[in-house]
């Protein structure tokens, strides 16, 4: 189990940023892992974990909460609007708000509970026509137009190009939030966390590193 090392290596990366300790977030992204090592992490201490999939996350955490006092669960995967309701009840944060409907969608869930998960907008830095997320240039208005909607944004997240280096896009990231006044940014993983914090990274989303390597042929 990699949380121990990961751990020192998010606290190394903020000390050499100049950053206050403990402004980042390690969110174990814990999907499509055994509920072993699951376990394990939860016994290290560790609470804040990231789940990619609705279902995935409706059948394990709710028992995992039950047995551990102050876990968060933050949604990073793509979310359909037909499981928004769910999502808002399972999750305490949501990194993948993309789309105009899905804001809606939030919004109207929001104003009937009476509460709405943290939310972060998605954006697609490298402008990939297969991946989720508002394009940058349409970043600005989209916020304004959540935010139109009484949704209070915590900040923005994005996963860079798979093989490029991922420096521009972190900060290209970084300027979207600082001119719409957002302070989180849910960016870095395995591969690229430190980048991220030097880049002001508030949230990183850390799987494979710390849990070992996915086996998606057991889901
Ligand atoms: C799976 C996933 C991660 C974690 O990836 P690792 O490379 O295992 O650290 C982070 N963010 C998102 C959006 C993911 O889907």
């Amino acid at each position: 189990m990699g949380l121990s090392e990961i751990m020192d290596r998010v606290r190394a990366a903020e000390a050499k940023a100049g950053r206050a300790e403990g402004s980042v977030r390690l969110i174990a992204v814990s999907k499509v892992q055994p509920d072993e090592r699951v376990e394990a992490v939860l016994e290290a201490g560790h609470r804040l974990f990231g789940e990619n999939y609705v279902q995935e996350a409706a059948g394990k955490w709710p028992a995992f909460r039950a047995r551990y006092e102050g876990v968060s669960v933050h949604m990073i995967g793509p979310l359909q609007s037909n499981k928004a309701r769910q999502a808002a009840e399972l999750f305490d944060a949501i990194h993948t708000l993309d789309r105009a409907s899905l804001a809606k969608k939030l919004a109207g869930i929001a104003q009937e509970r009476g509460t709405c998960p943290e939310l972060f907008v998605q954006v697609n830095t490298g402008e990939e026509p297969q991946k989720a997320g508002v394009l940058p240039a349409d970043a600005d208005a989209f916020i304004a137009e959540c935010r139109a909607r009484d949704l209070a944004l915590e900040g923005l997240m994005c996963i860079p190009p798979d093989g490029a280096d991922p420096a521009p896009h972190f900060a290209a990231l970084a300027g979207i939030a600082e001119r719409n006044g957002l302070s989180g940014l849910s960016m870095g993983m395995s591969a690229d966390f430190e980048t991220a914090i030097a880049h002001g990274a508030t949230h990183v989303r850390v799987g494979s590193a710390i849990f070992g390597a996915r086996d998606y042929s057991k889901g």
